[in-house]
């Protein structure tokens, strides 16, 4: 049934309503697909579980530097549209200290590179960071304070309900909580309950299980993944304005008061207990930093699993093998959603789209002579 938009009433299941589900879903039925989104366990995957810092940083090459850049442009934009306020981009402050590693340990190489991108960087000595960050407070080995201006953090959970609930009022999606157990020949699902739902196209946004899902269709998703932890504190007196990315810490305000901490540790490793030294690591590095933080409790520890792309790039497209299927997932979802639910419209809707191109999963087929993503540049 064609309904007079771009994509003329097509049948659409978008598997996964997490970050990157929630905006395809919504720019697709916007663009005139009959869309429904299946869930098995809603805002539980990777999107619920982190740390939603909005960044370009060390981002390479340039092209894939502007992709999120532009991301977060178009975050402002959706959340525009959709009346929500969970976009929040007062900068980043970034710090390194001398004699410590730790993943701002190439901090100065990365800002020049940014710069010289025409990123928009200010730089502090730690005495005056305070005019514009007024709780924090950093040690004698600090000499400078970036406050990388593009940056910011994403509160994913509104962004999700209302980008499913703004399309299910205005577009007439449909969002079903079900497991999906298998696929018909032609982009329908079969769920575990054994209810049917028959598509023209499957949008695979499953986040870690897209593999496996994959495979149920006949297709190939190449993927590694990658686990990594955070804590939610109890509310912290003072407000914080920035979000702070230090040697030995990273927080961003998590809402309520409440502040979301982690560390290079917690990022890299699966951590389920309040008690873990990393965790006791981190509330000290953010009592250090941040005074008024130092009564803070932890009230939750989340750990959560990337999808990644094993290049490292967003991954879209048709699998080579299964036409009715098409793949989205990445790594660094929370800063991408936005920008990539609007390229995936445009390339269902403009074959020859360019802006694709580099992120297209076909690269990772066997059988490709070369491979075509942006590190390729
Ligand atoms: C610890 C950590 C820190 C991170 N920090 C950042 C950051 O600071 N900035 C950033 O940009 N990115 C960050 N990321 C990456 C980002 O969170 C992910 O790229 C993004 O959330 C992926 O979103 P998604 O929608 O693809 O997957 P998910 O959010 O995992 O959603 C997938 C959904 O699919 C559903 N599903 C799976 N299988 C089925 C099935 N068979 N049937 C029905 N439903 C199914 C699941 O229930 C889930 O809700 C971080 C990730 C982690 C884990």
């Amino acid at each position: 049934m064609d309904d007079g938009r771009a994509l003329g009433g097509a049948e659409v299941v978008v598997v996964g309503a997490g970050v990157l589900g929630a905006c395809a879903a919504y720019r697709l039925a916007q663009a005139g697909a009959r869309v429904t989104v299946l869930d098995s366990a809603p805002f539980s995957g990777a999107s619920a579980n982190s740390f939603c810092w909005l960044n370009g940083f060390g981002k390479h090459p340039r092209s894939y530097y502007r992709l999120n850049i532009s991301a977060i442009r178009e975050h402002k934009e959706l959340a525009d549209e959709l009346g929500g306020t969970w976009v929040r981009t007062p900068g980043g402050l970034h710090w390194a200290a001398s004699g410590r590693a730790g993943f701002t340990s190439d901090l100065e190489q990365t800002v020049r590179q940014l710069r010289s991108w025409g990123a928009r960087v200010e730089a502090y000595a730690p005495d005056e960071v305070r005019r514009i960050e007024p709780g924090l407070r950093l040690g004698p080995d600090v000499p400078v304070v970036y406050r990388l201006l593009e940056e910011g953090w994403l509160h994913p959970a509104p962004l999700v309900g209302a980008a499913l609930e703004r399309a299910a009022r205005d577009y007439g999606l449909r969002h079903v909580v079900g497991e999906v157990a298998g696929f018909e020949a032609g982009g329908g699902v079969r769920l575990s309950s054994g209810q049917r739902i028959g598509a023209d196209l499957a949008v695979l946004a499953a986040g870690v299980r897209t593999p496996e899902l994959a495979a149920l269709a006949g297709g190939s998703a190449p993927m590694a993944t990658s686990p990594g932890s955070m804590v939610v504190t109890t509310p912290v007196p003072a407000p914080l304005r920035h979000v702070l990315l230090g040697p030995d810490l990273c927080v961003r305000p998590d809402g309520a008061g409440r502040l979301r901490v982690s560390s290079e540790a917690l990022l890299g490793r699966r951590v389920e207990s309040v008690d873990d030294p990393d965790v006791r690591e981190v509330m000290t590095a953010l009592g250090r930093a941040l005074p008024a933080a130092s009564g803070a409790e932890v009230e939750r520890v989340l750990h959560g699993t990337r999808p990644l792309p094993p290049d490292g790039y967003p991954a879209l497209g048709f699998d080579p093998d299964v036409p009715w299927l098409y793949y989205l997932y990445t790594h660094s979802g929370i800063t991408l959603a936005a920008a990539l639910a609007v390229m995936l419209v445009e390339h269902l809707t403009d074959p020859q789209s360019t802006a694709v191109r580099p992120y297209l999963v076909d690269r990772f087929a066997a059988d490709r002579p070369q491979v075509v993503g942006p590190g390729a540049e």
